[in-house]
Formats: structure tokens, C-alpha cells, sequence
């Protein structure tokens, strides 16, 4: 869900990705707690309850991030295969991308 008053715009698009990238380093909530939106290390085991409780509780922050949507617009033009990223899995994102090459993300605003 993409709250209208968070959707990406033009200005973003044209930034380049390090800056961007530095921008979601600085200002985004993540930075406090960024095992919380990547997931523990492959040598520490999670159930798949608890990745999905990691996962809820990275999205509830990701509700209240003021770069969200610079983070979405990373996420996007990155095709980030993991973790989350503004309020969004990999899955979801994937998903995103489709809906807006096919246009149904616009009908749907
Ligand atoms: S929207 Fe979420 S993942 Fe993106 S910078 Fe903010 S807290 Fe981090």
C-alpha cells in the first residue's frame, strides 16, 4: 500500500542512487536497528515465525520513515532481491515493479 501523500516523484527519480542511498544512511529509521529490515546473518538460525514477526515490526517502521519514499524508489530501481525496504519484501516489490510495467499501479490510485 502506498499512502498518496508517500508515492515517489519526479525529483527522486532523478537523483542518483548513491545519493539516494546516502539520503535512506542518514535520515532513514533503520539506521537504529537495520537487523530488524535485513534479517539475521546466515550463521544465526530464524523460525519462519520469527522472520515474519521481524518482518511486521521492520514494516511498522518503515510506516513512520520520513525518506520513505526515497526508500521505495531505491528498492525499485535497484531490484533489491532481499530484506525490507520501505514497508515492502523483496516478493512485494517484485510485484510492484510488474504492476508498473503493466500500468494497473496507476489505475489503482
Ligand atoms: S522506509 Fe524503512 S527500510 Fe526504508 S529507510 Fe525508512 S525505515 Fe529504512
Amino acid at each position: 500500500m502506498i499512502p498518496s501523500q508517500q508515492k515517489p516523484n519526479v525529483h527522486l527519480a532523478a537523483l542518483p542512487l548513491v545519493d539516494v542511498l546516502s539520503l535512506l544512511g542518514e535520515q532513514g529509521e533503520c539506521k537504529y536497528d537495520p537487523d530488524l529490515h535485513t534479517g539475521p546473518d546466515a550463521f544465526e538460525p530464524e523460525t519462519l515465525l520469527e522472520r515474519q514477526a521481524r518482518i511486521d515490526a521492520a514494516k511498522d517502521i518503515c510506516d513512520s520513515c520520513p525518506v520513505w519514499a526515497a526508500c521505495l524508489e531505491y528498492a525499485l530501481r535497484t531490484k533489491q532481491s532481499d530484506g525490507v525496504w520501505a514497508g515492502h519484501t523483496a516478493r512485494e516489490l517484485a510485484a510492484l515493479r510488474m504492476a508498473s510495467r503493466s500500468g494497473s499501479l496507476g489505475e489503482a490510485a
